[in-house]
């Protein structure tokens, strides 16, 4: 049986669902995940096969990606 993790924005306007396992774990400590969390590191979860659902506020979501790199941000 697939993993289903359901989650929100703080706010609860932002409401989605991931259905299927992640793969990986990581506590990334690059610079680039230091700056765009303000901390020492981001924790990052990786799955090749699992699908992102919206269920809500899908449009009020912003995808930043650092030009030149693989490193994304969505806020
Ligand atoms: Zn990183």
């Amino acid at each position: 049986m697939e993993a289903s993790n359901v989650g929100t924005c703080l706010c609860g306007e932002v409401k989605f669902e991931v259905m299927g396992d992640f793969e990986n774990f990581f506590l990334c400590h690059c610079k680039y995940c230091q700056k765009d969390t303000g901390s020492a590191h981001a924790a990052n979860l990786f799955s090749s096969r699992a699908k992102l659902i919206w269920r809500a506020g899908e449009k009020m979501v912003k995808t930043f990606n650092l030009p030149g790199t693989k490193h994304i941000k969505s806020f």
